[in-house]
């Protein structure tokens, strides 16, 4: 099975979309795995996906399929990563977080919050008889720079290399749990991608152009670092330009496995070495 798994997620219309009558469904429905896109141009054309979730999929699908193996792999040390892709509007926030990170709905509340009760849980028979250290970071990265969002000053921190433990934010604030001797070390990354809509359709300029740029370079070096990772897993074995965004640098060793990390290990298996990484992908906006 590929490290990389895409699926695609339909939200529903939104009340303003469907007052206004030139907004309607373009899509038709196949199976749990690939829709037609009716294209006034171009016909009908199919899309395939690793999993489809339409409109009436609820957060906790999304979970189990897409979260939850990682969460475990996460926990038993291999890294993982959780990326949203769409324009603005497209449901990327929503199905990370929820309506609102601030809104307990057990139903409608998103990932993150599903994840980290999901690494509790599992952890938590061990805590007594093996210690365990969660670790948690928030960072936003603007303009190719990273921001601290536990702590607004840190907003500039550096990304470095440790031949331990991987790719590491210099200066981070990290909220931690108790704190023993780590057996296994994973790291889990859920990213809540900036809009990928074209630049040339939001008419932007001056500072807001500059900010369009810098996120148009950042999700193309993603591209181009999934493109590498996906041909070098068919054993072509490329140059993967991590080093082209603050973003795939970032990601680096979450998206290609932690080969430090797992080379200190133990007792990882061939199969845990396996590396998993799973991105979702959210159809866009403009789809509805
Ligand atoms: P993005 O982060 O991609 O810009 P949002 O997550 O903010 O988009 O979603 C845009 C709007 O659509 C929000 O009001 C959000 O609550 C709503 N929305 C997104 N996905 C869903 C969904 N699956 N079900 C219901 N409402 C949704
Ligand atoms: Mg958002």
């Amino acid at each position: 099975m590929s490290n990389f798994l895409v699926c695609a997620r339909f939200r529903p219309l939104s009340s303003r979309e469907k007052r206004n009558h030139g907004a309607n469904v373009c899509i038709r429905r196949i199976d749990d795995g690939t829709f037609i896109f009716k294209d006034e141009k171009d016909g009908d054309l199919a899309f395939s996906f690793d999993r489809v979730f339409y409109e009436e999929s609820d957060q906790a699908n999304i979970f189990e399929f897409l979260a939850l193996p990682i969460v475990h792999d996460a926990v038993n040390g291999i890294n993982g990563t959780i990326i949203t892709y769409g324009q603005t509007g497209a449901g990327k926030t929503y199905s990370l977080e929820g309506p609102s990170i601030l809104d307990c709905d057990e139903q409608k509340k998103g990932l993150l919050p599903r994840v980290v009760e999901e690494i509790f849980r599992i952890i938590k028979p061990s805590l007594e008889a093996t210690a365990s250290l969660v670790k948690l970071s928030m960072v936003e990265i603007y303009m190719e720079k990273v921001r601290d969002l536990f702590d607004l000053s840190k907003d500039n921190i550096q990304i470095k290399e440790s031949k331990l433990e991987g790719i590491l934010l210099n200066g981070v604030t990290e909220q931690e749990l108790p704190v023993d001797k780590r057996i296994k070390s994973g790291k889990l990354i859920l990213v809540d991608l900036a809009g990928s809509e074209k630049v040339e359709k939001t008419g932007a300029e001056g500072r807001v152009l500059e900010e369009a740029k810098a996120i148009n370079k950042s999700l193309s070096a993603l591209g181009n670092v999934i493109n590498t990772l996906t041909c070098s897993s068919q054993g072509k074995g490329n140059h993967i330009p991590y080093r082209d965004s603050k973003l795939t640098r970032i990601l680096q060793d979450a998206l290609v496995g932690a080969k430090h990390i797992k080379a200190s290990l133990h007792n990882c298996s061939e199969d845990e070495n396996s590396r998993k990484q799973k991105i979702m992908l959210q159809n866009k906006d403009e789809s509805y």
